[in-house]
């Protein structure tokens, strides 16, 4: 048997986080047993589905290098066949012609309601054995008797079919309905594996009894337990983002979502950290635990540093480009790039920090944190700024070497210690007192920079000021 696993989002707004998770534990089922893993879009709430939700859905995927093998298949296209399906169970009086009409049903419901009881339908139309000239849906009958969802994350859990009730599988208007889709397409895509979220679990017992009445074998199902907020409430904008794009914007790595994802609800020993082909060489659907993931910023955060570290210079280059860019930056094409990432990427705990972090390498002219020039660019530190100048000016590349020589020199010869000079040159360089290294930063940033921004603060240093 091939396994052939499904990812079947409702383009009604964002990827979500849950959603991502269901899709790349899906897909990674699918990779460990060699099987096949399909993209199916369930837009047949042609009122809430959106082409804007489709491309999202297909944007955040392809950032998180989830990868499908066959589809997207579209619902909304396969109206034909659902309706020959549910025809079918209609020769096979599995299914019956329904003549109640809305309203009617609307008033049944509210009256029962009234009434304290459950606002089932009542079953009147199976009795109609000859076709009537009006409008009809065609309703699904359901047996007494007691439904066994067997899921392998959850365990058995059995629902009395007398709580469910006959259900429309294809409305007045030929439109098919939602239940009915899932298992036609999962029946007729030969889905191995149902790996959903367990808010579908009540869908489940419906869905068995449609499998059985189109003679199809059943998937294993495998409901994965929602994620949490830290208030264990169900994760939702109140806890931060929940759309897998807003954290490319926040400046994620795509595998370090990923690999948070994974160990939310997923674990394999104590590993934390795992590369695609380790997931898909470690992913079972055993080690999926039955209680609910609760989402944790802090460690994904911590991840992603982990991944930044992690990623070559020049890859790293690439990805930064355009969070310089929305801060005004023009980094395109700077050599610079590699060697200024890697003096930042030790302390970034994302692209945007790190962008933050740099944006001092690429500005035109910076400007001083007014509490650090007047601190650190004082007149008294002129002699010591011109004769660094000195020293620097006849470097031909700078180069940290280079740097921590004339440094040295300078201190030598002025009994100073590091600090006392690298406070000032860091103001002047950065505009504040914190930046990497003082000679890695100054190696990264170039001599022609370097040397002018040390000309600018010489001159600020001469400017007559206020006291
Ligand atoms: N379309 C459903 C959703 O977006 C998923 C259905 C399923 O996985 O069976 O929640």
């Amino acid at each position: 048997m091939t396994v052939r696993t499904r990812f079947a989002p409702s383009p009604t707004g964002y990827l979500h986080i849950g959603g991502a998770r269901t899709a790349l534990f899906s897909m990674l089922f699918a990779r460990r047993h060699k099987g096949k893993f399909i993209l199916r879009i369930e837009d047949t709430d042609v009122a809430r589905s959106t082409e804007e939700s489709i491309q999202a859905i297909l944007d955040g995927m392809n950032w998180l290098g989830l990868t499908y093998d066959e589809g997207p298949f579209f619902q909304s296209k396969r109206f034909d066949i659902y309706r020959k399906h549910a025809y079918e169970l209609l020769e096979k009086s599995l299914a019956y012609r329904c003549y109640c009409t809305p309203e009617e049903l609307e008033k049944r419901r509210e009256a029962a309601l009234k009434e304290g009881r459950p606002p089932k339908y009542d079953g009147r139309c199976r009795e109609i054995t000859e076709p009537l000239d009006k409008p009809f849906a065609l309703r699904f009958k359901v047996h007494p008797g007691t439904t066994i969802v067997e899921d392998i994350i959850k365990g058995n859990i059995s629902f009395d079919n007398s709580t469910i009730e006959d259900l429309i599988i294809l409305r007045s208007d030929t439109t098919p309905t939602y239940n009915f889709c899932v298992v036609v397409d999962d029946a007729t895509m030969d889905i191995t594996h149902v790996i959903r979220g367990d808010d579908h679990i009540n869908n489940t017992p419906k869905q068995i009894l449609l499998y059985r009445a189109l003679g199809h074998a059943l998937p294993v199902f495998a409901h994965l337990p929602m994620i949490l907020g830290a208030d264990k409430a169900r994760l939702s904008k109140r806890h931060g983002a929940t759309s897998v794009m807003a954290y490319k914007e926040m400046g994620y790595l795509p595998h370090a979502l990923v690999n948070y994802l994974a160990r939310l609800g997923w674990s394999f020993g104590d590993q934390e950290i795992f590369s695609m082909v380790e997931l898909v060489e470690k992913f079972s659907l055993e080690n999926v635990g039955k209680s609910s993931g609760v989402f944790n910023p802090e460690k994904l955060l911590w991840l992603n540093q982990h991944y930044i570290k992690e990623t070559p210079d020049e890859e790293l280059a690439a990805l930064l480009v355009p969070f310089l860019e929305g801060l005004g930056a023009d980094p395109k094409g700077d050599a610079r790039l590699p060697n200024i990432v890697k003096t930042l990427k030790e302390r970034a705990k994302t692209l945007k920090e790190m962008a933050d972090g740099g944006l001092f390498y690429f500005k035109e002219k910076i400007e001083y944190d007014p509490k650090a020039a007047e601190k650190f660019l004082t007149p008294e530190n002129t002699g010591l700024f011109a004769s660094l100048i000195g020293k620097l000016e006849p470097i031909e590349t700078f180069t940290h070497k280079a740097l921590e020589d004339a440094f040295n020199l300078i201190l030598e010869e002025q009994g100073l210690k590091l600090g006392k000079l690298a406070q000032p040159v860091r103001v002047a360089l950065t505009g504040g007192t914190v930046s990497p290294g003082i000679f890695e930063m100054m190696e990264a940033m170039g001599k022609e920079m370097a040397v002018k921004r040390l000309k600018d603060a010489l001159g600020f240093m001469q400017e007559p000021r206020a006291v």
